[in-house]
């Protein structure tokens, strides 16, 4: 999709800090960390929301699962835990609409989120 900010930043248009990459997810750290450990994993393909997964596209979630133990295991925060995100549309206060999962590690998460 040509005005899509994560579209952009697979393709290498827009500068990231790439932790993980395969044929299905990018992986960057979050430009606005809310964890000592805040990394984004998206698929490759532009899907606004998880909303709009439907049938093989299913394959892109398994991927970014997949990619997220990695990542929490590589960074050292599998052992304590972590939690995985997708804000989805106006109440879940999704911003950019391309299809994303939180990663946030690295300290103890409060539970309800605000
Ligand atoms: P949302 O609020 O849609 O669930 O999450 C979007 C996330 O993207 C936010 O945590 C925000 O900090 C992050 N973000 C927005 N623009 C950029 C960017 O240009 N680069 C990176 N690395 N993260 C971004």
């Amino acid at each position: 999709m040509e005005d899509c900010l994560f579209c952009k930043i697979v393709t290498g248009e827009i500068p990231s800090n790439k932790v993980y990459e395969d044929a299905f997810v990018y992986a960057f750290t979050d430009i606005d960390p809310k964890a000592p450990v805040h990394i984004l994993l998206i698929p490759k393909k532009h899907l606004k929301s998880i909303l709009e997964v439907k049938g093989e596209d299913f394959e892109y979630i398994n991927a970014m699962v997949k990619a997220a133990q990695k990542i929490a295991e590589e960074k050292g925060i599998a052992a304590d835990g972590f939690r995985l995100v997708f804000n989805t549309g106006e109440n879940g206060g999704q911003t950019v609409h391309h299809l994303h999962m939180h990663l946030l590690g690295g300290r103890y998460m409060e539970w309800p989120p605000g």
